[in-house]
């Protein structure tokens, strides 16, 4: 079964669950008359609510690429999540209010055996529900199922609460609920604005794991012909979907023919590997002259004394146009690139005063 089939059918479960939770709540709630265990049906639909989120945003996620969207529809998953967070952050808020409303005015929570029993039994059904959604959300690598979970788990919270508090008021003749409610609903929030802000980031854009970067570098570097592969960027278009590009150093002799041949044979390992359409571009390094590699040491020497620069590469030197040019990969905290870059030239420069030195400065991409 693929990922997506998967997805759908862990919310279905969801989905199904709770809605036989709903009409067995409201049922009973109708006819013992109790508003709590109504309001707690209403709850339970809310979780539904955010499995079918789950399941349309897996479906329009899973939609084939067209002319206006090329990439696919991968993303939609992010906003699907992004819904889920909404729809947590609304519990949380009105379970605020009441809490609130509680405390400033307490009340003795009425409650009785079959409310007792109906709580009791779906604390049990979410807390396994909850666990097994977060679980497998988190082996597919989804976010709204994973969302939903947590949605559950904090259900599963909240009644325990209600429970808590009815005993309480019925040993001690206090009531709690209102505080414990205000408790909760402060670790409900905070997750509501977790989840937001997650898929908020994930649809901005991120860095790219660096254990994946780090495969598909070495991967690259393994073909004999590649000398150093560096600038590796990713577009995520959902979990499963990825365009980037990586430039490679080869030797300047290489033959069109030969470097066809080898962007050939890398791009086709790289997407069979890691399902990643890459592009190559590529850095050429001189092949002799060893008065060349003698200036690389100096400046590789010389880049040391910045701490903000992470890393040197794409050196080559012109011999015909007498032009020395190479990429420095710049930390984000570096202030002043062009200042650094101005330094290095004119020290290169008097040094080399045949030479015109070109630094190109490079976004720190990927690990
Ligand atoms: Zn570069």
């Amino acid at each position: 079964m693929n990922r997506v089939k998967q997805v759908i059918k862990v919310s279905l479960i969801g989905v199904v669950t709770n809605l036989v939770l709903v009409a067995f709540k409201a049922f009973v709630g109708l006819v013992s008359g109790s508003i709590s265990i109504i309001s707690d049906a209403l709850n339970n639909l809310s979780d539904a609510i955010s499995s079918i989120v789950t399941i349309v945003g897996m479906l329009l996620a899973g939609k084939k690429p067209d002319k206006k969207h090329p990439y696919g529809y991968g993303k939609i998953e992010h906003v699907s999540a992004l819904v889920v967070g909404l729809i947590i952050f609304v519990t949380g808020a009105s379970l605020l209010i009441e809490s609130v409303q509680k405390i400033v005015e307490p009340e003795l929570a009425s409650f009785d055996v079959p409310m007792l029993i109906i709580i009791t039994a779906g604390i049990f059904v979410k807390f396994f529900l909850g666990r097994f959604v977060k679980k497998r959300g988190e082996a597919l690598n989804s976010d709204s199922l994973v969302a939903s979970g947590s949605d559950a788990l904090f259900d599963v919270a909240i009644s325990t609460a209600t429970l808590a508090g009815a005993l309480i008021t019925f040993i001690f003749n206090i009531t709690i609920d209102g505080w414990l409610g205000l408790i909760i609903s402060a670790f409900v929030i905070k997750t509501a604005i977790e989840i937001a802000t997650d898929s908020i980031s994930h649809i901005i854009g991120e860095r790219i794991d660096s254990d994946l970067a780090f495969k598909i570098k070495k991967a690259v570097s393994k073909n004999k012909e590649v000398l150093g592969a560096y600038d590796l960027t990713l577009h995520k278009y959902g979990p499963e979907r990825m365009i980037g590009s990586i430039h490679i150093e080869v030797e300047d002799r290489l033959t069109a023919r030969e470097i066809h041949l080898l962007t050939r044979k890398i791009s086709e390992k790289i997407f069979n590997d890691f399902g990643v359409i890459l592009t190559i571009g590529i850095y050429a390094a001189n092949t002799e002259k060893t008065e060349y590699a003698e200036i690389k040491k100096e400046i590789e020497k010389l880049i040391k004394k910045y701490p903000g620069v992470l890393q040197m590469h794409g050196y080559y030197v012109d011999s015909d146009k007498k032009l020395i040019s190479f990429d420095l990969v710049f930390d984000f905290k570096e202030k002043d690139v062009s200042k650094i870059i101005d330094e290095i030239k004119t020290i290169i420069e008097k040094k080399h005063p045949k030479y015109t030195v070109n630094v190109v400065a490079d976004t720190d991409f990927s690990d």
